[in-house]
């Protein structure tokens, strides 16, 4: 059994994006505290380190999903996955390298070489994965449109306010409207992966982790299939 940490900006994202990362996964996964607890960004990124190291040693999660909202920042695109690109206004860039930096020189522990990565960058915020399947017009290509033209086609305070009836939600009425909102794709994730390109690579890499960690059965119709692979 797969067993992820999550760190993401609040306890009720956490909540939610719990709920999404059983979507992706098909099941409902293991879940094991990061050790530390981050407010907002760029507190996220800063202690992304000691939490990385945290887990890789005193426990034994398999991998650390960290989910941040985009803000104002550069948005993740296909361009920025090329080999040896990096955009140092990109949050999912940065939250990436400081995984490879701190995973570098890492010693193996509790028989894993390292913690495996699960990366997603709400764009702009969370809420707009909340609203995906319910408003047609909230996308990461609208978003993403309203950047080149310099028209945002919503604001942060919009997102909240669709989904929450208020922008100032407290956090019990937050994480209602939320677990309301994830329950659309608690089954099926692909209009989420469709309509966000940047929850879609959180999806690809929840699902290389679950192969490497726990690959299905029919994967190897016999126990020699997977030793006579070529490494
Ligand atoms: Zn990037």
């Amino acid at each position: 059994m797969m067993k992820i940490s999550l760190l993401s900006e609040s306890p009720a994202d956490e909540i939610a994006l719990r709920v999404l990362v059983g979507g992706v996964l098909g099941g409902a996964p293991v879940f094991v505290q990061p050790g530390l607890r981050a407010r907002g960004w760029p507190n996220v990124a800063q202690l992304l380190p000691a939490v990385i190291r945290h887990l890789h040693f005193n426990t034994g999660a398999h991998v650390l999903v960290v989910v941040v909202d985009a803000d104002d920042s550069a948005i993740h695109t296909a361009e920025h996955d090329r080999p040896d690109y990096f955009h140092p206004r990109c949050r999912m860039c940065q939250l990436r390298a400081i995984f490879r930096q701190t995973e570098k020189n890492l010693p193996a522990a509790h028989g894993r070489s390292h913690l495996l990565r699960g990366v997603g960058i709400a764009v702009p915020a969370i809420e707009a994965w909340y609203l995906c399947g319910a408003d047609a017009s909230v996308t990461e290509f609208a978003w993403l449109d309203g950047q080149s033209l310099g028209v945002v086609p919503y604001t942060r305070a919009d997102l909240k306010m669709r989904t929450y009836g208020t922008d100032r939600p407290n956090l019990p009425h937050e994480i209602k409207c939320a677990l309301q909102a994830v329950a659309r794709h608690r089954h099926d994730t692909r209009r989420l992966e469709n309509d966000f390109p940047n929850f879609a690579a959180l999806a690809r890499d929840l699902r290389t982790a679950q192969a490497e960690v726990a690959p299905a059965p029919f994967d190897q119709p016999n126990g020699s299939e997977r030793t006579s692979r070529p490494a």
